[in-house]
C-alpha cells in the first residue's frame, strides 16, 4: 500500500511551492515554479495543471491539500489577496475539492509557517508572535497554543499600522502603512535611489540613515506585537531577514531597547527561524496531521 500523504502547496509573491509531507513531517518531492508563469491566463485553471502534473509524478498518495495564501481567509473563504486578485472572494477550495475530491484546507500563507515553526521547535511555548518579512511585511499569532485569526481573519496584519507622517499609498488601500517602510518594497526603493543591487544591500547601505530608518520601523511593529500580547517567543523569519549582511543581532537590540521593563526583556526570546523555503508546505501537513484533529 502506498503511503498516505498531504500535499502542502504555498502560493507566494514570487514563487509556487509544492512539497508532500509525510505522517513524520518529512517533506518530499520539493517542487518549484515561477508564479509569473500563469500571467495572462486563468489562476486557477493554471493551478489545478500544475497539481495534476505534480500529482501524476508522484510516488506516493495523495490523502488532503493545504494552500497557503497570500491574502486574508475567513471560513475557507479568499477575502482579501492584493497580489493575486483573481483569488479575492473566489472559491479556491470548492474548486479545488471538484477536482481532486479529497480535504481541501485554504489558510493564510504565513499562518502554515507558524504552524510548521510551532510544531519543529519542540518546545512548550503557548503564546508566539512570528514575523516574515519578504516583499510584505507577514505576522502570523499563536494564543495559548492555537492560532488566533480574529473575528474575520485579519488579525496579525499589522504591516498594516499606520506610521504617524508618512503617507505612501498600500495595496490595502489605506496609505503610511508599516509595510511599505518595513518590508522588501522599501528595500527596493531605498536600493533604487542609491543606484546599489539588492543582492548587497545590507553590506553596501550598512550605517547609512536610511537603513537606521527601515530597522527602527522594523522594531516598532515587533514591539507593538509585544506590548499588544506579552508572547514568550518571538520568531524572524524571510527572505528580507535571510539577506546577505542583514544585521539580525542589531535588530535585536532596537527591539530590546524599546521593551518597556527588564521583566519583558529578560523573559523574551527572540529566534531567527532555519525552517527553510518550505516551511509553509510543511505546514499544510502539520495542519491536517494536527492541527484539525485537537
Ligand atoms: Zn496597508
Amino acid at each position: 500500500m502506498t503511503e498516505k500523504v498531504v500535499l502542502g502547496i504555498d502560493i507566494g509573491g514570487t514563487n509556487l511551492r509544492l512539497a508532500l509531507v509525510d505522517n513524520n513531517y518529512k517533506t518530499h518531492d520539493m517542487f518549484i515554479t515561477n508564479i509569473a508563469d500563469y500571467k495572462n491566463k486563468n489562476f486557477k485553471k493554471w493551478l489545478i495543471n500544475t497539481i495534476n502534473d505534480y500529482i501524476e509524478n508522484s510516488s506516493k498518495e495523495v490523502a488532503a491539500i493545504g494552500v497557503g495564501v497570500p491574502g486574508i481567509v475567513d471560513r475557507d473563504q479568499i477575502i482579501s489577496c492584493p497580489n493575486i486578485t483573481e483569488l479575492e472572494n473566489s472559491k479556491l477550495k470548492e474548486t479545488l475539492y471538484n477536482q481532486f475530491k479529497i480535504p481541501i484546507v485554504i489558510e493564510k500563507d504565513v499562518n502554515l509557517i507558524m504552524l510548521a515553526e510551532q510544531k519543529l521547535l519542540n518546545r512548550t511555548a503557548q503564546n508566539i508572535v512570528g514575523f516574515f518579512i519578504g516583499t510584505g511585511f507577514g505576522c502570523s499569532i499563536i494564543i495559548n497554543g492555537r492560532l488566533y485569526k480574529g473575528f474575520r481573519g485579519f488579525a496579525g496584519e499589522l504591516g498594516h499600522i499606520p506610521l504617524k507622517g508618512k503617507s505612501k499609498p498600500c495595496n490595502c488601500g489605506s496609505k503610511g502603512c508599516l509595510e511599505m517602510y518595513a518590508a522588501g518594497k522599501a528595500l527596493e526603493k531605498i536600493a533604487s535611489n542609491n543606484n546599489i543591487t539588492i543582492e548587497n544591500f545590507f553590506i553596501d547601505m550598512k550605517g547609512k540613515s536610511e537603513v537606521e530608518e527601515f530597522l527602527d520601523n522594523l522594531a516598532i511593529g515587533i514591539v507593538t506585537s509585544v506590548n499588544l500580547l506579552d508572547p514568550e517567543l518571538i520568531i524572524i523569519d524571510g527572505g528580507v531577514i535571510r539577506m546577505k549582511g542583514f544585521p539580525l543581532k542589531y535588530l535585536k537590540e532596537l527591539i530590546k531597547q524599546r521593551l518597556r521593563s527588564n521583566i519583558m526583556i529578560d523573559n523574551l526570546e527572540i529566534i531567527d527561524s532555519n525552517i527553510g523555503k518550505y516551511g509553509g508546505c510543511l505546514g499544510a501537513g502539520v495542519y491536517f496531521f494536527d492541527y484539525i484533529q485537537k
